[in-house]
């Protein structure tokens, strides 16, 4: 069973590993994988063995607060001081604000000592210093000092026991100090300390708060009421979770669809911008899906529930972002396991290095004596507290996810930050992705004399009302508009990347493409291949309509589909970021060159059957290339798991979706071009990050052991490490989106915010 918590109180990638440890110690529990930017664990046990509020209470005895997921909306509903009073501002105020006494009066006695006119001890000031120190330990510091003997009392060592140990370690020397005129004071250590710790908390905070905005962007388009119809005619007011597949829903104009359905009654046009990046609405009927969170402009609709609201369009691209393994490239889960052997070794150093140098005093070395021992002890314990260690992941992966999610794009494998940054080519889907994906028909060409072009439809349409397709739903779509009813077929066989075979009015027809005919050896004589070749030059598709018995064509049904507008841009975009575009189609070559050529696209793989679209892409990566594909069929499910990178536009099918590591939600091209942008940087975030963190540390902890660094110095440099990380990750600069048509989600920062114009102006009045 698995179960989902929310916590707070995280501070960094320590805090995630103290959660994570603390939870497999509870027996019963299998697995644990705690996410910091959305503080929340995902846990998985054994019911039999361990319940899921034990687990609960075993990472509250950390000291965290733990909410199971569902009851935490209520919590906060309850309570929505909840998250602010674990906000660290308080208290970084008023630790800034002692820090700030501390830092002024230190370096004055430090140097004023060196210089001479201060007197090498000074009582007064090293009491008051002390009485600042334990204040801040005491207060401000007293949930820290709290956790850190609860991870002590099960065996963790973490990032918190590190800190309460110089804290104390130095709080201890500065009485015996006061005491013992031997023993070096370092008043002011504890305060500084504490106020470090609580800044590095205070930046996490800021990043985060900015990047899990752009999810609940995306959760705040979810309507929050719904009309839900009863056979009886009876409506009743109900919230959207509350709706079964199957119910009936009233959705009237300027209000939103609640869940995911199938129209049943109505006509309307619906805006589906956040899903399909299309800004006009669109208009649709009855047997047409909706989409939960599109907004009805102005046409009552009865529409029946298809999926539950878990598991509708909104929740999904929500889980995508919180998908805590989501949050985890490979450079992590390293540095992780690096941080597991991080705190002791620490702690051990700290140790050596003072024995060290107590052994070292009858040696008579330069400097050696009981302040060096203290101070190279100390100042380990400081140097060492790996704040900007655990901060430098999260904080580049937060920003990156926060200003992809801005721009409409969702990783949801941590490893494509990287994998993006090494692509060569990309390889894109024609239909659905590079276009609109809604073919209409343009042409209808009866062979056989004895049809007229409406019957030709009619049978066209007859066949194709079994089948899925785009170009199966414009046919029977085209057919419906000309006024004929389409009437179900008898029997129905679809063959994917081909065609279809069915029944219908005591006649087995045929329907796709030349390839689908030949192979039934349905002749094609000149005068097809003519007419063929003549649409396909203008860019259309052509598919044929033959009987089986006869091996007859009867004609030829051509459709077009209009490439996205902003697709040309993208395809420059791209090209400017030195990656090849290739266009892959299970269409015709003519048909596919005409389109390449109106996009700019060089390249093109054409008439391929669905599972030789995999195989290209496996030959390009035998050659030796990096390949992202981009596409959102269900057919193009194995294409994405294929590639290096999969990116799934969002308005495509579920399937799509699970396979991609990449998830674009606006549907729009421009947001694929941002992707290439977002993830390279981010990586090269977290890697200069982890390089700042590991320097410090790495030079400081030598240098500290040695006894050349004051721990006041070696706090004064944690705290710069970690301002600098902060900074460093904010400083992502992305390129300004270059692909934009009027109106478009890609000229709207961030595409994905919420439509909240008012419900009157929305409503078409007339
Ligand atoms: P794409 O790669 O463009 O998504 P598909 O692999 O789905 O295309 O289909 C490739 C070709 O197979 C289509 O261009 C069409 O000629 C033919 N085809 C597939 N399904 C059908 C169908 N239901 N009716 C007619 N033709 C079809
Ligand atoms: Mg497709």
């Amino acid at each position: 069973m698995k179960a989902r918590y929310k916590i707070k109180g995280m501070m960094c990638s320590f805090c995630t590993q103290t959660i994570t440890k603390a939870a497999l110690k509870v027996p019963g529990v299998q697995r644990a994988s705690v996410n910091l930017s959305h503080e929340e664990a995902l846990i998985e046990f054994d019911e039999q063995r361990v319940t899921s509020p034990q687990i609960r209470d075993a990472i509250a005895d950390m000291g965290y607060r733990v909410w199971d997921a569902k009851e935490y909306a209520t919590a906060v509903e309850a309570d929505p001081g909840i998250s602010e009073r674990f906000s660290q501002l308080p208290r970084l105020l008023v630790s800034a604000y002692v820090a700030a006494i501390v830092i002024i009066t230190m370096p004055t006695m430090f140097f004023g000592r060196l210089a001479g006119w201060l007197p090498p001890r000074n009582p007064a000031m090293d009491a008051v210093l002390l009485v600042v120190d334990t204040a801040m330990i005491f207060g401000v510091g007293w949930p820290i000092l709290r956790m850190a003997f609860l991870a002590v009392r099960r065996g963790i060592l973490n990032q918190h026991v590190l800190l309460v140990a110089g804290a104390l370690g130095g709080w201890t020397a500065s009485i015996l100090a006061l005491l013992i005129p031997a023993v070096p004071s370092f008043g002011g250590l504890g305060a500084m300390l504490i106020f470090a710790h609580v800044l590095g908390g205070y930046f996490r905070a800021r990043v985060q708060a900015r990047a899990s905005q752009a999810v609940q962007l995306i959760l705040d388009l979810e309507p929050v009421s719904a009309r839900r119809v009863h056979p009886d005619g009876r409506e009743e007011p109900v919230t959207p979770d509350q709706l079964q597949v199957g119910d009936r829903v009233l959705v009237r104009p300027g209000e939103k669809v609640p869940v995911d359905g199938l129209i049943l009654e109505g006509q309307a046009a619906l805006d589906e911008s956040f899903v399909t990046g299309e800004s006009m609405p669109v208009d649709k009927g009855p047997q047409e899906t909706v989409i939960g969170g599109s907004l009805n402009t102005n046409g009552r609709l009865v529409v029946q529930v298809s999926k539950p609201l878990e598991e509708s369009f909104l929740r999904q691209v929500a889980n995508y972002v919180e998908e805590s393994k989501a949050m985890k490239p490979p450079i992590v889960l390293l540095a992780d396991k690096a941080l597991a052997y991080y705190v002791p070794g620490v702690m051990i150093i700290a140790a050596a290095a003072f024995v060290a140098w107590l052994a070292a005093i009858p040696l008579n070395l330069p400097r050696s004596g009981l302040l060096t021992a203290t101070l190279a002890g100390l100042s380990v314990l400081v140097i060492g507290y790996p704040c900007a260690l655990g901060l430098a992941t999260p904080l580049a992966l937060m920003r990156g996810t926060g200003l992809g999610a801005e721009r409409g794009v969702l990783f949801r494998g941590g490893d494509s930050f990287e994998r993006l940054r090494q692509v060569d080519v990309v390889v894109m889907d024609k239909t659905g992705t590079l276009t609109r994906g809604k073919p209409r028909v343009t042409d209808v060409t009866p062979i056989d004399p004895s049809l007229d072009s409406t019957e030709l439809l009619r049978l066209a349409a007859a066949a194709e009302s079994g089948s899925e397709h785009p170009l199966a739903q414009a046919v029977v779509q085209a057919a419906t508009s000309a006024g004929t009813t389409v009437a179900p077929p008898d029997d129905f066989e679809a063959f994917p990347g081909r065609g279809v075979r069915a029944r219908t009015a005591g006649r087995t027809l045929l329907v796709g493409n030349r390839g689908f005919l030949t192979d039934r050896v349905v002749a094609i004589d000149s005068t097809v291949q003519q007419t063929l070749e003549t649409l396909e030059h203008g860019g259309k598709t052509a598919i044929l309509v033959a009987d089986e018995s006869s091996r007859r064509v009867l004609g030829i049904v051509a459709l077009a589909d209009t490439p996205r507008p902003e697709a040309r841009d993208a395809i420059a975009d791209l090209k400017r970021l030195g990656l090849t575009p290739v266009m892959l189609t299970g269409d015709n070559r003519r048909t596919a060159l005409a389109v390449a050529r109106q996009l700019g696209i060089d390249d093109v793989l054409a008439e391929l059957l669905p599972n030789e679209k995999t195989d290209e892409l496996r030959n390009l990566q035998v050659q030796g290339k990096v390949v992202c594909f981009v596409g959102d069929g269900v057919n193009d499910a194995p294409a994405l798991a294929q590639a290096d990178v999969g990116i799934a536009m969002g308005g495509g099918t579920d399937a799509a979706k699970e396979s991609a590591d990449v998830v674009v939600v606006g549907n729009n091209l421009g947001s694929v071009v941002a992707a290439f942008d977002v993830g390279p940087k981010t990586y090269q975030k977290i890697r200069q990050n982890l390089l700042l963190a590991f320097a410090y540390n790495g030079v400081g902890i030598p240098v500290a052991a040695l006894g050349f660094l004051h721990p006041l110095l070696a706090v004064a440099a944690m705290v710069l490490s970690s301002l600098s990380i902060m900074l460093n990750s904010v400083a992502i600069k992305l390129r300004p989106p270059t692909v934009a048509r009027p109106g478009s989600p890609a000229t709207r920062t961030p595409t994905i915010g919420p439509r909240s114009q008012p419900v009157a102006e929305t409503v078409n009045p007339a």
